[in-house]
């Protein structure tokens, strides 16, 4: 048996993070380090076949524990769209992951593994890790932002995850910023993720490329859908105008997305994470620096800002921990 320093029995649980691409499954102890980690394509057929495919690897990593004697205490899901935590099930999932909605994972799962299941919103697992172990430890006002394809929030406020009536809560990438602005997934207008998610860069990138004339540019032209959050942020070092323009946006928009937030939840640190804030810190620095010229200063003015210390497994690692969290 796997013991901690002062004897206590170590509990470990299994971590789930289901993206749009692929899902990471992990077995993860109390201090949130991660064992036997695999990562899998995310079926693009049924959730039938997602569920095939977390029921399989989740008994074959309960296996394993039990070979080294691993005392498991639960499996922790976190997914992408909305989720109705409180009875374990998938309400409705985002356009990046087919056919599903409307998945009950607790009830498929506690029949073949036995074990108590915890299912989360993936930016609430995030916020959930961040608060128990990286950057909002021992912090009772936390709010987080990850930056990928699209813009995902969590808020912990007096110490707990803010939830709302059914779990819904904290859509921080749907806040609007600008009225008459871009059409969002959401079907809004002018949400943050239109201006500062990986899409929501390309997207803007693709509106200027249309009347640049440079040939540099004529690849992209002819190929819009190959253009990423990438290249623009490649072409904004090498002072290319346009994606200049469209950084800059981007950074005004979370900005002012930021602001309304701590206006609203007088937190005192706010973290980023995902992809895009993990390989672009200074891009952080930039919307911190724009969030104290922007903000009421009494609020904005001690409010400190980063990036995940947990890294791409902070998802993951909370998932396992709503174990923990919950107690
Ligand atoms: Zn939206």
């Amino acid at each position: 048996m796997h013991r901690t320093r002062g004897e206590r029995l170590m509990e470990y649980s299994i971590g789930v993070d289901i993206g749009g691409t692929k899902i990471a499954m992990a077995i993860v102890d109390q201090n949130g380090k991660v064992f036997y980690k695999n990562t899998y394509p995310t079926p693009n057929t049924t959730n039938l076949e997602t569920m095939k495919l977390l029921n399989e690897n989740v008994l074959n990593l309960i296996d394993i524990a039990n070979q080294e004697s691993m005392h498991l205490v639960s499996v922790g899901i976190g997914s992408a769209g909305q989720v109705d935590y409180e009875n374990g099930k998938i309400l409705s999932g985002t356009v990046n992951i087919k056919d599903w909605n409307n998945v009950d994972i607790r009830g498929f799962l506690s029949q073949t593994t036995k074990l108590p299941i915890y299912v989360d919103n993936d930016a609430n697992t995030f916020v959930i890790a961040e608060h128990q172990l990286g950057g909002g430890k021992n912090v009772n006002d936390i709010i987080s932002i990850t930056l990928g394809t699209g813009i995902g929030g969590g808020v912990v406020t007096g110490g707990k995850v803010l939830r709302g009536a059914w779990g819904g809560a904290a859509e921080l990438g749907h806040l609007t910023v600008k009225f008459d602005g871009p059409k969002c997934n959401c079907g809004s207008i002018g949400c943050i993720e239109t201006y500062a998610s990986g899409s929501g860069i390309a997207n803007r990138m693709r509106e200027r490329l249309q009347n640049v004339t440079s040939e540099k540019f004529s690849y992209y032209k002819e190929h819009p859908e190959k253009l990423t959050s990438k290249e623009v942020f490649e072409w904004y070092e090498h002072d290319f105008s346009e994606a200049k323009e469209v950084i800059n946006l981007a950074i005004t928009a979370l900005a002012y997305g930021v602001v309304n937030v701590i206006h609203t939840f007088n937190p005192s640190t706010i973290i980023f994470g995902g992809g895009l804030a993990e390989s672009n810190r200074w891009f952080i620095t930039e919307v911190q620096k724009k969030v104290k010229e922007i903000g009421l200063s009494s609020l904005v003015k001690d409010v400190e800002i980063k990036v995940s210390e947990l890294g791409y497994d902070a998802g993951l690692i909370g998932a396992a921990y709503q174990v923990w969290a919950d107690k």
